[in-house]
C-alpha cells in the first residue's frame, strides 16, 4: 500500500487546483494526522464531535477543521470557537442552534446543506421542496452568524456508476437552482461537497468543488 504522503500527492494530482480537498481523518490518531499535514494538508474532516475537540487540541492550530457527520444540536456548542465548515446541516434546529453558539463565539459560521440524493432512506438531509420553503422564510432571515457556503450531499453505497453519476448529477443541479434564490447570499454560496473514497473521480466529473477523501489516504478503518 502506499504511504500516506504518496496517497495524498496522487489524489492533488488527479483532482487539480479547483477542486478542495478534505482529509478525512476520524478514527486515525493524531500522529497520522501530522504526517499528512506535515505533506502540506491543512483542511481535515471528522464526523464525532468528541475526537474532532481532541485532534483540534492536540493539532496544529493553522488547520482547517470540517465536521462531516451528523451534528447533534447540544454538541454545537464545542466546536462552534473553532470550526471552519459544517458539512452536515440538515434541519432548522441545528442551524439555528449553530447560528446562536457562533453570537456566542463572536463568529459566523460556514455551513453546508446537506441534500438527500441517496437512495437509502437512512441518509440524513434536505428535501430541496422542504429547503426551499425554508429558504425563504423569516425563520431563516433571522440567522445572521451562519454563512451558507453551499451544499453537501453523498450518493448511494453501491457498485452502480450510473446511479452515483445521476445522485451526483441531481446534487449540481440542485446547486443551481439554490444559487438563484434571492435569500442566498450568492457571494459566499460556491460549494458543492460530494465525492469519497470509492466515488470522488465521477463526483468532480459531474461538478464537485470539494471532496472528502478518508481510506484512500489513511487507509481502510478498523472500528474496535
Ligand atoms: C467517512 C466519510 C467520508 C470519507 O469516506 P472514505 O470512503 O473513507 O473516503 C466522507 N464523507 C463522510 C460524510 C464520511 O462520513
Amino acid at each position: 500500500m502506499d504511504s500516506i504522503e504518496q496517497s495524498l500527492n496522487q489524489i492533488k494530482k488527479e483532482i487539480g487546483k479547483n477542486v478542495t480537498l478534505v482529509a478525512v481523518s476520524k478514527t486515525k490518531p493524531p500522529e497520522l494526522i501530522l504526517r499528512a499535514y506535515n505533506a502540506g494538508q491543512k483542511i481535515f474532516g471528522e464526523n464525532k464531535v468528541q475526537e474532532l475537540v481532541y485532534k483540534y487540541e492536540s493539532l496544529p492550530k493553522d488547520i482547517e477543521w470540517h465536521m462531516i457527520g451528523h451534528l447533534q444540536s447540544n454538541k454545537v456548542k464545542y466546536i462552534a470557537p473553532f470550526i471552519s465548515l459544517i458539512h452536515s446541516v440538515d434541519s432548522f434546529k441545528l442551524l439555528k442552534t449553530i447560528n446562536s453558539e457562533a453570537i456566542k463565539s463572536n463568529r459566523t459560521i460556514n455551513c453546508l446543506l446537506q441534500l438527500r440524493i441517496a437512495e437509502e432512506k437512512t441518509k440524513f438531509g434536505w428535501e430541496l421542496e422542504e429547503l426551499e420553503v425554508f429558504l425563504n422564510s423569516d425563520d431563516f432571515f433571522q440567522l445572521k452568524n451562519v454563512r451558507i457556503a453551499g451544499i453537501m450531499g453523498m450518493a448511494t453505497f453501491t457498485d452502480d456508476n450510473k446511479q452515483i453519476k445521476t445522485e451526483f448529477r441531481n446534487l449540481v443541479r440542485i446547486f443551481n437552482q439554490l444559487k438563484v434564490n434571492r435569500s442566498i447570499n450568492n457571494s459566499y454560496f460556491s460549494v458543492i461537497s460530494m465525492g469519497m473514497s470509492d466515488d470522488y473521480q465521477i463526483a468532480i466529473k459531474e461538478g464537485a468543488t470539494m471532496v472528502r477523501i478518508g481510506s484512500h489516504i489513511f487507509g481502510k478503518r478498523v472500528y474496535s
